[in-house]
């Protein structure tokens, strides 16, 4: 027997003291662990094949020849190749304590180690993989040594119990290496368990994250960081992670020890759930992985709720638009429908208007061809009250169809385009006051109060006959609408360069649904209107108004009132400083010559200048606006005299003796019929003729205005054009009279029976002035005091009578006495120049040749308007 010690200086000595196990290698070979080396015996040869390890505690040879070597440090596995061992540290746990005391190996190939305190780990070569079991697996600590029995049962024992287990059927898998949760943070903030102190910024989860299960974020929450570790894995570095967020990664992410996080940021909202795999350090992976629910919220605009809202918003605006289409589709057949009758109407109004224009035509040849002759016959049939009673009807009602033509022809004007717009400078205010005032006596007939309220004047370019027009219409209405005691009210201003009218009254009112109606043609409001009417009136006052581009509404309540209110546009002038520049049109308007009634008794010869030559018109009116409209209106063809009322006015005719008197029926003081008939018996003044201004008369006022002896009348509000005509009428019937009473003052047939008032004075006057005819020094003054009249009326008389002055008419009458005489052969030319007053021979021929066209040597008579011979 040989022995062998461990001697540190001979290396073929044994490598330790104490020898820890004998080992088989082959028929030459022995394996001898001590516990600081593992020797190879071959024959005497010592090979320290494993050295410098700790403490070596356990070996063992597997059957397929591998030896395993247990330290205190961790197992080592030798393998032969060729005729050399190579040793291996297999990593099985991390931990440094894990101190093999004995191996084992199964049926299977795999490696059975003790660990002193900590139980027992299978080794699986195969596979690479380790499981430890421990006392949960029903082992105790401090195991010590480990058989394996011939049926493969292993045994375990302690020193003090033993454990049997059959290491074919035993359940292993549960120590695969399971990754744990470590670390959860939100928006790069470690997440708060509930119940621990937290800031505004911290994510508070309600466990901690190893045990959650479902992390629940909002969206304003969706980036998150997840740590994971495996823990019990025995060399922690080499484990490596795979995980995968499931709904959001296609594949796995593999990571290593070092990168135990997976970082998530933005993420849509959802339910997703994460999972991690842990693979030990020989890339072993486990069955079981740790999972985490995580759900993310929608934000508030994606929620159910939201999407719901959505869709009944859009379900609920689709509904609306439907709707709305629908309506506007109704609404706009309905405009059609709508625009289709007002465009019926509006032809129908063409066909009316065009209709009536073509009638109107028709009709105003033969009205004024009937006006015309009652005119004739009126003044032809002066005396016969019958006779004027039944042609002043005819005339008026030719008068008034003629009024409603004319507006008819102002319409179909308009429609043509062929009413124009005809401005002139003017004070707008006492325009309108005057206008309003002519129906102060219509307004009075019917007890209505009119008032006129107009601020201070106004100098602007405006369309006087258009706005009159416009004016009247409305004023009529007002009137003609408004029941006894009633008000109406004309109110007129200037408001931004706007002239505002405004006509209120406090008649019967207008429906509502009348109030646009009354503005279209021949429309008239049936019920309660009893007052007749045409429908046109207002549809003219709308084209004018829009004619002058201005606005008319008109507010109303049934029973109480209506007001129309008129803007039109206003072109602001200069005052009246600045007339010089007008045109002589407008010049007619605002400077007629007026005479105020105290205006100075031309002297006789005085008459010689173009405006004494204008006919003298004495305007008796006691409204001063509407005297002013009238004068203003007829411009400057006459020289006009005042007078505020009948009384004056009597005096102003009987002293000035005009050659036309206008003069209105309703006055202060004396009347217009009262003064008329003192006129007219006053033989200073009975050959004026007088036109009465009256309201829409009754026929008693018309007909007491004839029988005062009135030669015309005019109803207000009248036409300035109509005044005028009757004024020129006035004038050149008189003329003609004049013509006549001279024919008849010069002729030498018997006299008439009858005289006229005029005619008997006359007839004095010629008579006083043949009795004094060889007077050569005959005067007017003389002339006047035989007569019995002063100087001054006598000519005026004269003048007005045979538009002569009394020396003219001297003369005229020595003239045609003389060529009496000298047809009578009654003597020498000389001689009779001397009977008839002349004494300058020279003269009495040229005058005589002036008069009769021939010297009165060579008069034969046969010129004489009625000369008999002998
Ligand atoms: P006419 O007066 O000739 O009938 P208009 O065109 O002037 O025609 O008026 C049309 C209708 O408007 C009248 O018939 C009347 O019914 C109504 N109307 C006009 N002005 C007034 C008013 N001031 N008050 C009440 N109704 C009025």
């Amino acid at each position: 027997m040989k022995r062998y010690v461990h001697n540190a200086k001979n290396p073929n000595s044994i490598g330790g003291n104490t020898v820890r196990a004998i080992l088989p290698e082959d028929s030459n070979s022995i394996w001898v662990v001590t516990e600081t080396s593992v020797d190879l015996f071959t024959g005497d040869r010592i090979e320290h094949v494993l050295q410098g390890t700790e403490r070596i505690t356990s070996a063992h040879r597997a059957t397929d020849g591998t030896l395993f070597i247990g330290t205190r440090g961790g197992l080592y596995e030798g393998t032969r190749i060729d005729t050399k061992y190579k040793f291996n540290k297999v990593e099985l746990f991390q931990d440094p304590v894990a101190e093999e005391t004995a191996i084992a190996e199964d049926k299977l190939g795999r490696i059975w180690v003790l660990l002193a305190e900590r139980g027992m780990v299978c080794y699986d070569r195969k596979n690479n993989s380790a499981i430890k079991l421990d006392e949960s697996d029903g082992l105790f600590s401090w195991p010590e040594e480990i058989t394996t029995t011939s049926k493969g049962i292993m045994v375990v024992n302690n020193g003090q119990q033993i454990a049997m287990f059959d290491p074919l059927t035993l359940k292993l898998s549960k120590n695969a290496p399971l990754p744990y949760l470590t670390k959860l943070e939100v928006n790069n903030r470690e997440a708060v368990v509930a119940g621990h102190p937290f800031d505004d910024d911290d994510f508070v989860i309600i466990n901690h994250i190893t045990v959650l299960q479902e992390l629940t974020l909002d969206y304003l929450h969706n980036n998150f960081m997840l740590e994971f570790s495996a823990m019990e894995m025995a060399a922690p570095e080499k484990n490596m992670y795979r995980h995968k967020l499931e709904g959001y990664d296609d594949d796995w992410i593999e990571t290593d020890a070092k990168n135990r996080t997976a970082t998530y940021g933005n993420l849509p909202s959802g339910t997703y759930t994460f999972r991690v795999k842990a693979s030990n350090h020989q890339g072993i992976w486990s069955e079981n992985e740790r999972t985490l629910k995580v759900i993310i919220l929608p934000p508030p605009w994606r929620t159910t709720w939201a999407y719901t809202g959505y869709g009944l918003m859009i379900a609920g605006l689709l509904l609306w638009a439907r709707r709305s289409i629908v309506q506007q589709e109704r609404l706009k057949s309905n405009l059609r429908i709508e625009h289709i009758e007002l465009e019926k109407a509006k032809e129908v109004d063409r066909v009316k208007t065009s209709f009536f224009t073509n009638i109107s035509h028709e009709f105003r040849t033969p009205l004024t061809l009937i006006k015309g002759p009652v005119q004739n016959i009126l003044d032809s049939y002066k005396d016969d009250p019958k006779i004027q009673q039944q042609l002043k009807l005819v005339e008026r009602n030719s008068d008034l169809l003629l009024k409603l033509i004319n507006q008819l022809l102002d319409l179909a004007k308009l429609d043509a385009g062929n009413l124009k717009v005809e401005k002139s400078k003017g004070e707008v205010m006492r325009f309108v006051k005057a206008t309003g005032s002519s129906f102060t006596s219509l307004a009075a007939q019917k007890n209505i109060s009119i008032t006129i309220d107009v601020p201070e004047p106004c100098y602007a370019l405006f369309d006087r006959d258009k706005i009159e027009t416009i004016l009247i219409n409305l004023i009529n209405n007002a009137i003609k609408f408004t029941p006894p005691n009633g008000k109406v009210n004309v109110r007129a201003d200037v408001k931004n360069s706007s002239l505002i009218l405004n006509v209120r009254d406090t008649g019967i009112g207008i429906p509502e649904e009348q109030r646009e109606k009354i503005f279209e043609r021949f429309h008239q409001v049936s019920e309660s209107h009893k007052e007749v009417g045409t429908g046109i009136g207002l549809a003219l006052v709308k084209e004018l108004v829009s004619l002058l581009e201005g606005t008319i509404t008109v507010k109303s309540e049934v029973g109480k009132g209506s007001e129309f209110i008129v803007s039109l546009p206003l072109e602001i002038a200069e005052g009246p400083e600045d007339h010089k520049e007008e045109s002589a049109q407008e010049l007619s308007f605002s400077q007629p010559t007026v005479h105020i009634v105290q205006s100075k008794i031309t002297p006789e010869g005085a008459a010689t200048n173009r405006e004494e030559t204008r006919p003298h018109v004495l305007v008796v009116e006691d409204n001063a606006d509407l005297r002013s409209f009238i004068i203003e209106s007829l411009g400057n063809e006459f020289t006009f005299l005042e007078a505020e009322n009948g009384r004056q006015g009597l005096e102003v005719a009987t002293t000035e003796i005009p050659d036309l008197i206008i003069s209105d029926v309703m006055m202060p003081e004396m009347d217009g019929i009262t003064m008329a008939e003192k006129i007219k018996t006053d033989v200073r003044s009975s050959h004026i003729p007088l036109i009465l201004l009256t309201a829409k008369s009754t026929e008693t006022s018309k007909l007491s205005g004839l029988q005062s002896g009135a030669d015309d009348y005019l109803t207000k509000p009248f036409n300035k054009h109509e005044l005028l005509l009757k004024i020129r009428n006035g004038i050149t019937r008189q003329r003609k009279l004049r013509e006549k009473v001279m024919a008849e003052l010069m002729s030498e047939a018997p006299r008439k029976e009858v005289l006229s008032a005029d005619e008997q004075f006359l007839t004095k006057v010629k008579d006083e002035i043949l009795r004094q005819m060889s007077n050569e020094q005959l005067s007017v003054e003389s002339l006047a005091e035989q007569i019995g009249m002063s100087r001054v009326h006598l000519y005026r008389k004269i003048s007005g009578l045979t538009g002569m002055s009394v020396n003219e008419l001297i003369r005229k009458l020595r003239l045609h006495r003389a060529a009496q005489l000298l047809q009578q052969l009654w003597g020498p030319v000389s001689q009779v120049a001397y009977e008839v007053g002349f004494s300058n021979l020279s003269y009495f021929s040229k005058v005589f040749k002036e008069e009769f066209g021939t010297l009165p040597s060579e008069y034969n008579g046969i010129d004489s308007p009625s000369g008999s011979r002998g």
